[in-house]
């Protein structure tokens, strides 16, 4: 592969994806600030080095697998953060510059972006990126950690056409499916209607269940009858919030997730920025949001998003 990748952001997401582009025969040099991190990209054969600046000067592909937005736009442009070690490996006479990886990139790079961040910024990022002489690709994720490992994720794409060609190689070997969806942020703007929609059919599937245990409903034969009919959807069919009719789903295991609670509430956020950016008068899209924040705020953080049942469930109890 003559492809040079460097990749940003090796967490649950970013280290098995980079482990993936590693098997396909790309070089990869990765950069985290987080020791673990650093540990596990390394023994699946990632070239992990002290900076990001060392990690994108001579990069083909700058990959980023980041937390937010926040984190996307000071990698670009470099008010450096105490931790991402970037102060360190300003070159002789250049300490204390802000050395962005946008000015240290070579003109014409790819910026590839995966992480999951409000359109907004990605367009600002992208806009940033290309004003450097780059290129830019949005390209956010569905498929958690198990498609990360699996390589079967879907990309969720927005940028010029030879820029997505330009990436579409490293794409199919990290996923399964690549949609492109128009322009710059247009892939954002796909994930956040999705995942919007999905927190919204959760919780209208956990309502049901709930009613139909209140009504003396059997799960199975609720399920049956959801899932051959106009009400079903994959949170009944995939992710079904009780145990019993799909096995897989993470009510068999007591909600371990799967998707978990704040991952899903950091994408209802920034589904309620969109929202408010765009003047669209939602009422579920705010609503999911509010619940799932109490949710968390609760406990139910580090738990599947179709845990939420239990929430319900206390709050019906004595009705
Ligand atoms: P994570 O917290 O496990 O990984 C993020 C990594 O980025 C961390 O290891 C952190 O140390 C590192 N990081 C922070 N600043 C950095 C910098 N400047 N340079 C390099 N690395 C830096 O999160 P994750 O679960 O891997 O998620 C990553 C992105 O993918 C998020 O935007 C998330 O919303 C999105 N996403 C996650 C899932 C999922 O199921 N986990 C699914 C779809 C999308």
């Amino acid at each position: 592969r003559e492809q040079h990748i460097a990749f940003l952001g090796l967490g649950n997401m970013g280290g098995p994806m980079a482990a993936n582009l590693v098997q396909a025969g790309y070089r990869v040099t990765g950069f985290d600030p987080m020791p673990p991190a650093q540990e596990a990209a390394r023994a699946t054969g990632v070239a992990v080095v002290g900076t990001m600046v060392e990690a994108v000067q001579e990069a083909d592909v700058v990959l980023t697998m980041l937390p937010s937005g926040r984190h996307l736009l000071e990698a670009y442009l470099g008010q450096a953060r105490p931790d991402d070690g970037a102060a360190a490996s300003a070159p002789e006479g250049t300490e204390g510059a802000p050395q962005g990886l946008l000015a240290v990139a070579r003109p014409g790079t790819v910026f590839l972006d995966c992480s999951t961040i409000d359109v907004a910024e990605s367009r600002r990022a992208a806009e940033l990126a290309i004003a450097a002489g780059h290129r830019s690709v949005d390209a956010p994720v569905s498929g958690g950690v198990v498609g990360a490992e699996a390589g079967t994720l879907t990309f969720m794409v927005g940028g010029d056409e030879a820029d997505v060609a330009a990436v579409a190689d490293l794409l199919d070997v990290m996923g399964r499916r690549t949609v492109h969806c128009g322009g710059h942020g247009n892939g954002q703007a796909a994930k956040v209607c999705n995942n919007m929609l999905l927190g919204i059919s959760m919780l209208g599937t956990v309502e049901a269940f709930v009613l139909g245990e209140q009504l003396g409903l059997d799960h199975q034969a609720l399920f049956d009858v959801l899932s051959t009919s106009s009400g079903q959807c994959w949170s009944v069919t995939t992710n079904c919030p009780v145990p019993g009719p799909v096995p897989g789903s993470p009510a068999n295991r007591d909600y371990q997730p799967g998707f978990a609670s704040q991952l899903m509430l950091k994408d209802l956020t920034l589904a309620e920025r969109a929202l408010a950016d765009t003047g669209v008068q939602a009422q579920l899209g705010p609503a999911a949001a509010a619940i799932y924040r109490q949710w968390v705020e609760d406990g139910g953080a580090g738990k599947d998003f179709s845990g939420i049942i239990e929430q319900l469930r206390e709050r019906s109890a004595g009705g």
